[in-house]
């Protein structure tokens, strides 16, 4: 039995129930600024396990511990001097960073790794959970490989019966996960492009090395064998992302396009051939609108999506990477849409 909990009514009653249930070795889904989380005590195995089992998350992805507070930090990780007083002033924020552990966290939230990756999440409720029962274990609250969840609506759809309590906050800040970075080496590695942008970690703490990957091109040589592909925050629904926008403009206002749900800026919505969804009209936007809209695609009558790429500045690598991992077939470049209709004539 899951109990829904909104935060509106007793709210001080409500979050300690909350950490009560996380202290007993339950489970607790959560709102953050980016997504929302599911979480459970992270120096108690067992109840971290029943994470691992809601989500259905293999048992090799790590988890991300929670904090509140630095002394939090200090009984799980090693922080140098230098980058605890910079992250004093740069914390709360949707900003992770990956630390050498210490040995007080149980092997199941690093997957036996000897790194852990540590995050101040910049939410009242969640501080304020955290604050009571800290550090929470916690990924992104969404089934594996399903977008991430981004409103109170689809946590409960999606987890009703597998966790404890579902936190009602209604839709979150972001829209994307939070930015990892790994501080074990020099210079500073991006491991996940998030809410947080590159510029203003160079700004803040320090040169930060981006791997081409960050873009999210990893999965796509693969994309044309239909069912083989791995893919992450995806829809159900298979989606095609025109990278070219004069490309994606002429497909949404052709004929065929009529198969797909179009998701576009408002700028190109007078294109399309049909009513589209339209994600936005700046960046900031499209990132609060992406995984909630790719879950409009799974329930819309369409068996396809169709989506355009945004400039990768800012928040707006995230929003890219996000979109290619989603997507079923990346048409890159100047190539030719013809081979959206070959996909679709092979599947
Ligand atoms: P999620 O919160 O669901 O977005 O998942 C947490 C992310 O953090 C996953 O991409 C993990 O692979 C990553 N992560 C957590 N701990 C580590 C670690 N020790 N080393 C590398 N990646 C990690
Ligand atoms: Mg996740």
């Amino acid at each position: 039995m899951t109990e829904i909990i909104n935060m509106d009514n007793n709210y001080r009653e409500s979050i300690l129930k909350c950490a009560a249930t996380i202290k007993d070795g339950g489970t607790v889904v959560f709102p953050t600024e980016t997504v929302y989380g599911l979480g459970a005590d992270a120096f108690n195995a067992d109840a971290c396990k029943k994470i691992f089992v809601a989500k259905n998350r293999p048992a090799d992805n790590p988890l991300i511990v929670h904090i509140s507070n630095m002394e939090m930090l200090e009984k799980v990780a090693y922080i140098d001097k230098d980058l605890k007083e910079k992250m004093e002033h740069v914390w709360p924020s949707p900003l992770t960073l990956l630390l050498k552990r210490k040995n007080s966290l149980p092997d199941i939230v690093t997957a036996g790794l000897d790194t852990v990756c540590i995050r101040y999440p910049d939410n009242r409720i969640a501080l304020d959970l955290i604050d009571a029962c800290g550090p929470i274990a916690a990924p992104s609250a969404n089934i594996s490989t399903r977008p991430s969840i981004v409103d109170s609506g689809t946590a409960i759809k999606e987890l009703d019966g597998r966790v404890d309590i579902i936190i009602d906050a209604g839709r979150v800040k972001y829209g994307v996960e939070s930015t990892i970075i790994n501080c074990t080496v020099n210079p500073y590695r991006l491991l996940r492009a998030g809410a947080f942008t590159v510029e203003d970690i160079r700004s803040m703490i320090g040169n930060v090395y981006v791997d081409p990957l960050a873009k999210g091109y990893s999965q796509s040589s693969v994309a044309l064998t239909p069912g083989l592909k791995y893919r992450h925050y995806a829809p159900s629904k298979k989606l095609f992302l025109i990278e070219n926008e004069d490309d994606f403009i002429k497909f949404i206002s052709s004929e065929e396009s009529r198969e797909f749900l179009i998701l576009c800026s408002a700028k190109n919505s007078v294109y399309a051939s049909e009513k589209p969804i339209i994600l936005g009209d700046n960046i900031y936007e499209v990132a609060y609108n992406l995984f909630y809209d790719f879950r409009l695609l799974d329930d819309s009558e369409k068996e396809y999506g169709v989506i355009q790429s945004f400039p990768e500045n800012g928040i707006g690598l995230a929003v890219m990477n996000r979109i290619r991992k989603a997507s079923f077939l990346i048409v890159k470049d100047k190539e030719n849409i013809d081979k959206i209709n070959r996909v679709l004539n092979e599947t």
